[in-house]
């Protein structure tokens, strides 16, 4: 390790929270598919920042938006209107399908909202007796870190020593419609939350007919389907969103993370009139959330995933990807799954460690990528990776296997 590596990880030790546990490098510059660190090595950064960067390291065109607009206006607060918030609310509303958009600004408080919404509607359109609205959710669902969410994750790590808990959820087992029908004879539930492939628990990708499956039953029962997409959005999975790959219209849609191509944190929540409107001025609403910056970065982040069809890219580069590590035929690799460039692999070994190994080894060939719940290595580049890459990162990936031998 470099003496400037070692300073910037004293400094972190020393003086930052020990709520993250990182791989020991130092970044300071990112273009495209790079990332490079402080001693100017480069690297292909696999993990996009948790599929945030989509469109790539500082994308020109979404850097250049952001530059114009921070030096005309930042933040207005909703106190007022600005320029610039009703033509990101038309595009994308436009583009994906919906009445209306609530803008805020990290992932959290997308999904937060989103619930808020679900219940509103439980009691003012669906008629749920006040304060018993439920919503289903599903094991080994990640939504984000706030106190409501973390009440029904199923990850100790998640919420030991966090309780009390907020009531009126109920947990399901993912992939598993017969468990969601049973949960839905309860007149009570007004929505069910979901990913559509589980990201941060390793990339699971449920059965074909899963989406759809929950949605006709969602039709059924009058609940709503809440997809989170903050993680498989946005062409992440090799459409503009993963519920698409089953023609599938959630009911409220969130997203986050790659709606400003990794630049500044912005998130979404999407639905029609029915259920937008039962929240009224003055009852949610954000500081920053809607901010004319915020509204520019956002339409160029989705202009540039339009314009450099980077879901066909997705789809192309994710099939060749786990073709060739498949063809490897590691006996390290038990499993090699995802979907589009949102992908993992579970590593088979004897030591406990050998993820965080195979991390390390990778670091060292210049791929970074981090291990999730021990064993699984989430393979997730940014979308305008080419072919010619993939193959190097496979290079990589098979010289680097060696280390665990
Ligand atoms: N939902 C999903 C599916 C996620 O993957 C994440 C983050 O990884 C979140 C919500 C939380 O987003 P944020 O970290 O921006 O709050």
């Amino acid at each position: 390790m470099s003496e400037q590596t070692a300073h910037f990880l004293n400094l972190e030790e020393k003086y930052g929270a020990h709520n993250y546990h990182p791989l020991p490098v130092v970044l300071e510059k990112g273009e495209g598919v790079f990332v490079y660190d402080v001693d100017g090595k480069r690297y292909y950064d696999f993990l996009s920042g948790y599929s945030a960067v989509n469109q790539g390291h500082c994308h020109p065109k979404i850097i250049e938006a952001l530059i114009q607009q921070s030096q005309k206006l930042t933040l207005t607060s909703r106190a007022f209107y600005n320029n610039l918030l009703g033509e990101y609310e038309q595009f994308i509303t436009q583009l994906l399908g919906y009445d209306k958009v609530l803008p805020m600004n990290t992932g959290v408080e997308a999904v937060e909202t989103a619930l808020k919404l679900a219940r509103r509607w439980g009691y003012e359109k669906k008629g749920i007796a006040e304060n018993k609205a439920t919503i289903v959710v599903c094991k080994e669902n990640f939504h984000g870190r706030t106190s409501t969410v973390i009440s029904f994750s199923t990850d100790p790590s998640s919420y030991k020593n966090f309780g009390p808990f907020m009531p009126g959820f109920e947990i399901v087992e993912y992939n598993n419609l017969t468990e969601i029908e049973i949960a839905f004879q309860n007149k009570n539930v007004a929505a069910i939350l979901v990913e559509p492939i589980q990201g941060e628990a390793g990339v699971v990708v449920p059965t074909e007919g899963y989406l759809k499956g929950i949605r006709n039953l969602c039709n059924q029962y009058n609940v709503l389907f809440i997809a989170d997409e903050i993680q498989t959005g946005l062409c992440r999975t090799g459409k503009m969103l993963a519920c698409d790959h089953e023609n599938v219209h959630p009911d409220i849609l969130i997203l986050g993370k790659a709606l400003s191509g990794g630049v500044l944190p912005v998130s979404a929540v999407l639905c029609n009139n029915e259920i937008m409107l039962t929240i009224k001025p003055g009852e949610h609403g954000s500081t920053y959330g809607g901010n004319p910056l915020a509204c520019a970065v956002a339409i160029t982040s989705l202009q540039v995933l339009q314009d450099e069809k980077m879901a066909e890219n997705a789809e192309k580069m994710g099939k060749i990807l786990r073709n060739e590590l498949a063809n490897l035929n590691s006996s390290f690799i038990r499993t090699i799954r995802g979907k589009g460039l949102l992908n993992a692999i579970v590593i088979e070994h004897s030591n406990k460690d050998a993820a965080w190994e195979l991390c390390l080894a990778l670091k060292e060939n210049g791929l970074l990528a981090k291990p999730t719940h021990g064993d699984k290595i989430r393979f997730a580049p940014p979308l305008n990776i080419t072919q010619t890459q993939i193959m190097e990162c496979v290079d990589i990936i098979h010289h680097s296997l060696k280390i665990l031998q």
